[in-house]
């Protein structure tokens, strides 16, 4: 619903796919994972094997998944995808390693979710290319284990601190995907424009990409509602004006900043005085997750300056006041 989310469901997981670089040198921005990565990868295809195992982090919308399906297509491997949520028991993960051929790169996305038993019975899979397969139930079960042959595993996660160390230790190679700058995500969508077939105007590319709070999903998503605007309301073209009448359709403020942003930052500094507020009572008064609060409103807010974390909880900052309109409580209040 939230035109500036950086999470994607089903029916935008299919639109971004038309948009999705396929090879390291069409992926825009990151030069320091970009550059790791094409050392990990060219070393791999040098020896002709697997490459190491990787892990991605960063917020949603960075690039994680598209830089999986990319380290697939660069050694030549197939690519399977699930996620921690999606993986519910042991048995589910057993069933996916055991059917694994050499070479395929395997995607687990959100893999801070796993249960216990499934993370553990990946630790072995990565570490020995092995699966204990239980055959039965009860007292009668037995175990069969079974040799893989060589693959890579792809992580991804929006919180590398939360993943216990012995599984973030299996990986050989991890990348922390940064916000990008207005100049990348003006690549991204001058890019994306091509692909679809519209013609974005300079001055918009750079409106737009100042909104998109350093995500590529969210420009590429404020790329097709601007693509609308411009169709119905506009003259076809997507200039200027057009970008600006599809940003005040959606809400997205001067910063990118949508609803939910706004409704933290106003909760912390109307409700709470400024903080500091623990994240979860934070969460229940916008009415969402902590999860969602946490992962997806937050890391933008703290990059920009607006909020700060604290051992003690969230505290808005004077430049949180200052954008939302409001007069900071007196200095020496805050902090
Ligand atoms: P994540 O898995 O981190 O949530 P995705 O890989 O699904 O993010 O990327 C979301 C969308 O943003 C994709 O459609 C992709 O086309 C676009 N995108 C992400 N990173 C880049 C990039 N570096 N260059 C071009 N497009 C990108």
């Amino acid at each position: 619903d939230r035109v500036v989310d950086s999470a994607a469901d089903d029916l935008e997981r299919a639109a971004e796919a038309a948009l999705r670089p396929r090879r390291l040198a069409d992926f825009v921005g990151q030069p320091v994972v970009r550059d790791q990565l094409s050392l990990v990868l060219d070393a791999a295809n040098a020896r002709n094997t697997p490459p190491d195992h990787v892990l991605l982090s960063g917020p949603p919308g960075l690039g994680k998944t598209t830089l999986a399906m990319i380290i697939a297509a660069e050694v030549d491997g197939a690519l399977r995808m699930t996620s921690g949520p999606a993986i519910q028991h042991a048995g589910d993960l057993a069933a996916i390693l055991s059917s694994l051929q050499e070479r395929d790169v395997l995607f687990i996305d959100e893999i801070h979710r796993l249960a216990r038993p499934a993370e553990e019975m990946l630790y072995l899979a990565m570490e020995d290319y092995r699966v204990d397969v239980v055959v039965g139930k009860g007292p009668g079960a037995t175990s069969i284990p079974l040799s893989l042959p060589p693959f890579t595993v792809v992580g991804a996660t929006t919180r590398a601190g939360l993943l216990p160390a012995p599984l973030r230790d299996r990986f050989g190679f991890t990348g922390h995907l940064e916000f990008y700058s207005p100049a990348e995500l003006e690549q991204v969508l001058r890019r994306s424009a091509g692909l679809l077939g519209v013609e974005l105007r300079g001055d918009a590319a750079a409106e737009l990409a100042s909104r998109s709070r350093g995500t590529p999903r969210i420009a590429n998503r404020l790329l097709r509602r601007v693509q609308d605007f411009a169709q119905v309301r506009g003259t076809g073209v997507l200039d200027l004006a057009a970008a600006h009448g599809a940003l005040d359709v959606f809400e997205v403020d001067r910063l990118g900043l949508d609803r939910l942003d706004r409704a933290v930052l106003q909760a912390l500094c109307q409700r709470f005085g400024g903080g500091p507020v623990g994240l979860t009572t934070l969460a229940v008064t916008v009415g969402e997750e902590p999860e969602t609060v946490e992962t997806v409103a937050e890391p933008f807010l703290v990059r920009e300056g607006l909020i700060v974390r604290t051992p003690r909880g969230r505290m808005a900052t004077p430049a949180a006041y200052d954008h939302l309109g409001l007069r900071p409580p007196s200095e020496g209040m805050l902090f």
